[in-house]
């Protein structure tokens, strides 16, 4: 089935969106719907970001790339050092407070924000992938109140289906599923015509580490932004699912 085209919406308030699920459960696909969507709204993937230092041989790039290779995670402080020096670096976190005690208030009643950031729509963000742990989520909280934070929900099932199925376009990040959504090409990207290629970590042994790794350390999360209120949940199978529940969900939040 193929998305119909979505007319672009507007933001009246700052939208501070994270994007948590177990890898394979559609955030890069949800993202770049609710980017053309939002066009208000950019977005940050740790894992691109990683990649991209990867490839370019950066030092974040070297320590990193035989931890992704092996489907583990990335030690927190390296992580902290490139999500918040880049979101300072666009400007996101300009008014942060002095204070490093601005966790998300443990109650909605509470929520107080733990930084003046902008409540103009102009400074909304998605994060996708960051943060995984609890370190990188109270560093988080220190810097910026995120408002939204929604829980992908896929069975196992069609995950590892989806895993197996998957092509990427590695220079856009554009993702290709053989099922549900060919290149029109086969092995071929539909913008530029260069190749696809599999993920090395989407091999099965490295992507079942990657699904213990967020069992273990990024499922307690959704747990910690419940107390603070600003978890919300999607069920779905398919990305076409969970498109219009999201895309609804932000604009009753933010619209
Ligand atoms: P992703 O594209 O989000 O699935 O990320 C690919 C890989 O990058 C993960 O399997 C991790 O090795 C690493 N990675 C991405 N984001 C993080 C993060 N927030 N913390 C630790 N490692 C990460």
């Amino acid at each position: 089935m193929s998305i119909p085209t979505t007319m672009a919406a507007r933001l009246r308030k700052a939208a501070r969106v994270i994007l948590v699920g177990p890898p394979g459960c559609g955030k890069g696909t949800q993202t770049t719907r609710v980017l053309n969507r939002y066009p208000q709204l950019t977005a940050l993937s740790s894992g691109d970001l990683l990649r991209q230092n990867v490839r370019a041989g950066t030092p974040i790039g070297l320590e990193a790339e035989s931890i992704m290779k092996n489907g583990g995670l990335v030690h927190d402080s390296l992580m902290v050092k490139l999500i918040v020096g880049e979101l300072s670096r666009r400007g996101y976190l300009e008014s942060k407070p002095t204070h490093a005690a601005g966790l998300i208030s443990a109650s909605p009643s509470s929520a107080s924000s733990p930084s003046n950031s902008s409540d103009l729509p102009s400074a909304s963000f998605l994060l996708d992938g960051f943060p995984r742990t609890q370190g990188q989520a109270k560093k988080l909280d220190e810097e910026v109140s995120m408002n939204l934070v929604v829980n992908i929900d896929v069975p196992s099932e069609v995950i590892i289906q989806r895993i197996s199925n998957r092509l990427v376009h590695t220079p856009s990040g554009r993702i290709y599923n053989l099922t549900w959504n060919p290149p029109k090409v086969p092995g071929i990207d539909d913008v530029t015509g260069e190749p696809l290629t599999r993920r090395s970590d989407d091999f099965p042994e490295t992507f079942k580490k990657r699904l213990e790794a967020y069992r273990k350390e990024t499922e307690p999360l959704l747990e910690h932004y419940d107390k603070a209120g600003v978890l919300w949940t999607v069920k779905g199978r398919t990305s076409d699912e969970i498109t219009p529940l999201l895309e609804g969900e932000i604009k009753k939040r933010f619209g």
